[in-house]
């Protein structure tokens, strides 16, 4: 299959699992996680009608971003960010996806000033309580998120997941599910609107669509192995 024909099989999937869960497609925003994925690739997909992109290290992301620069990529961030590299990205992402820690917010918040701009950032929860993976447990999430509406310059607008990897995506579903039930808690108690639940990759996003899903990260099914 060709970038095209790839790109339409993975928006045919996600148009049934919204069919499937009562959901319009349009709830649905497809990001392609591009890490390792060469530039050139990346503006194959976007002549295809994909527009939307994510890139899990800074210093990757400044380059694909001067290579494709004047094309009209939105860009979002979606690795473990380092506080000393948050200077990077001001102005150049649209979103931040891994906000997991009151250190970080504080760079966030004070380069986003620097900047005079408003960050919008999810933060990202560690559903599966997994030593190994990046974000907030959930006993932790409330107080970051108490601490982060605290910030002028910071917008919070929902939570993200990487789930334990399982072969079988019907076994991702009951971390989906904890997410989206986290962020309906924290809408109530802090009477807010959180639009985003970014959650589901290649082999898990229809479970994760039918359980609340607003952005699913898609690299593998979208670009091929990652070598
Ligand atoms: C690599 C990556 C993805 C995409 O994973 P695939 O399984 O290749 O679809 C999504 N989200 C994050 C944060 C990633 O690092």
């Amino acid at each position: 299959m060709n970038a095209c024909e790839r790109l339409a099989h993975v928006r045919e999937r996600i148009e049934r699992a919204c069919e499937k869960a009562n959901r319009k497609p349009e709830e649905v925003r497809l990001l392609g996680a591009t890490k390792t994925v060469p530039p050139e690739r990346i503006r194959e997909f976007f002549s295809c009608g994909l527009s939307l992109f994510g890139e899990n290290r800074v210093q990757e992301l400044l380059k694909k971003q001067e290579a494709l620069r004047g094309l009209p990529i939105e860009w979002h961030f979606i690795g473990v960010l380092q506080t000393n590299k948050v200077k990077y990205l001001m102005g150049r992402v649209s979103l931040i996806h891994s906000l997991d820690r009151k250190s970080l917010a504080d760079e966030i918040q004070k380069r986003a000033k620097k900047a005079g701009i408003v960050q919008d950032v999810l933060i990202e929860v560690n559903v599966g309580g997994e030593e190994t993976k990046a974000g907030v447990s959930e006993d932790e999430l409330f107080s970051l998120f108490e601490y982060t509406m605290g910030l002028e310059n910071v917008r919070v607008l929902g939570l993200m997941t990487i789930p334990p990897y399982e072969e079988d995506p019907e076994r991702a579903r009951p971390y989906f599910e904890k997410l989206r039930k986290l962020k309906e808690k924290l809408e109530e108690e802090f009477r807010v609107r959180l639009p985003h639940l970014s959650m589901g990759m290649s082999n898990d996003f229809e479970v994760a669509i039918q359980e609340g899903a607003t952005i699913v990260r898609i690299g593998t099914l979208l670009f091929g192995e990652r070598s």
